[in-house]
């Protein structure tokens, strides 16, 4: 996006990539600082320019990190991202040098965000704008097994940000999609679909999901964030048997939805899969906002907001 961009359909803001010039120094999962993670590194033209970013949508400081130059937002309402979800953004900026945030201050789309730099832990990659983002209001901050921090929602950035007027310099083969790529159904100004989930509602997985461990002896795979359950509930078989997902809906790809070159048998820990099969929400928990599933005759509690209606 370039600054002071804007763009909105059918009353709600699509989440724009905040730079003007992007090249990804270092991608979702990277061996230096990303293990594990979804986040993404990124510089502008020139390496070594502290070249500015802007807000991907109406949002909000909502914590601060001075000595990283780290900063977490929240969009003001719901957006649309680039695979077609409505929900909330909560998304961190970090390395910025001359971060000036204040935790309720609010910046409208467009609007310049920050700077990139390399405040805190970056020396090693050089001056870039760190930038993880999750799909949903959550806001809890967890370390996994590598040591890094991460939100519970995080999402691979080709599926969060639209990149109208993106210059992709180096973009590491991800599936980044424009505002024209994701048209948006409209009747009288009203989304037809209104993905807000109940008892009867036709629902899709939404994104790629990784095989975070087989359940030994069965065709049943765990993951911690359809599920809620922690890697050490599954380990430990503390996980209850409607937080197993069965296989057989599911087909491998690598972790950027692609197929090819898979041979459909999935390691714990190591495989991607994804689902492109309709089932019908049973029942729906308020509490969790988790929807039961029935996935080849296994029943299943999944969170709504990996769920999107159609
Ligand atoms: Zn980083």
């Amino acid at each position: 996006m370039y600054k002071g961009q804007k763009s909105i359909r059918g009353g709600i803001q699509d989440f724009l990539c905040p730079f003007t010039d992007m090249y990804i120094s270092q991608g979702s999962n990277g061996a230096y600082s990303h293990k594990g993670i979804m986040a993404n590194d990124v510089r502008g033209s020139s390496a070594g320019v502290r070249y500015p970013y802007y807000a991907p949508c109406d949002c909000k400081c909502i914590n601060t990190y001075p000595v990283t130059g780290q900063i977490m937002w929240q969009s003001l309402k719901k957006v649309r991202f680039a695979n077609g979800r409505v929900d909330y953004a909560t998304f961190m900026t970090a390395h910025d040098n001359s971060m000036d945030a204040k935790i309720g201050q609010v910046v409208l789309q467009g609007q310049q965000l920050g700077n990139m730099g390399n405040k805190g832990f970056s020396n090693v990659t050089g001056i870039h704008c760190h930038i993880e983002v999750s799909q949903s209001n959550n806001t809890a901050w967890v370390k996994n097994q590598y040591g890094n921090y991460h939100f519970y929602y995080e999402y691979d950035l080709d599926d969060c940000y639209f990149v109208d007027n993106t210059n992709i310099i180096y973009g590491r083969g991800g599936n980044w999609r424009t505002t024209g790529q994701v048209p948006v159904q409209e009747t009288s100004g009203k989304e037809v679909v209104d993905q807000i989930l109940h008892k009867g509602s036709k629902v899709k997985f939404d994104g790629v999901f990784s095989v975070d461990i087989i359940k030994r002896g069965t065709n049943l795979f765990g993951n911690t964030k359809l599920t809620g359950v922690s890697i050490n509930n599954y380990y430990n078989e503390k996980a209850k048997s409607y937080h197993w997902l069965p296989l057989d809906d599911f087909t491998e790809v690598d972790k950027y939805g692609s197929s090819q070159g898979q041979d459909q048998v999935v390691t714990g820990g190591a495989s991607y899969v994804l689902n492109k099969n309709v089932y019908e929400v049973q029942d729906i928990d308020v509490k969790s906002n988790s929807a039961l599933l029935v996935l080849n005759g296994h029943k299943v509690w999944v969170y709504s907001t990996f769920l999107y209606e159609v």
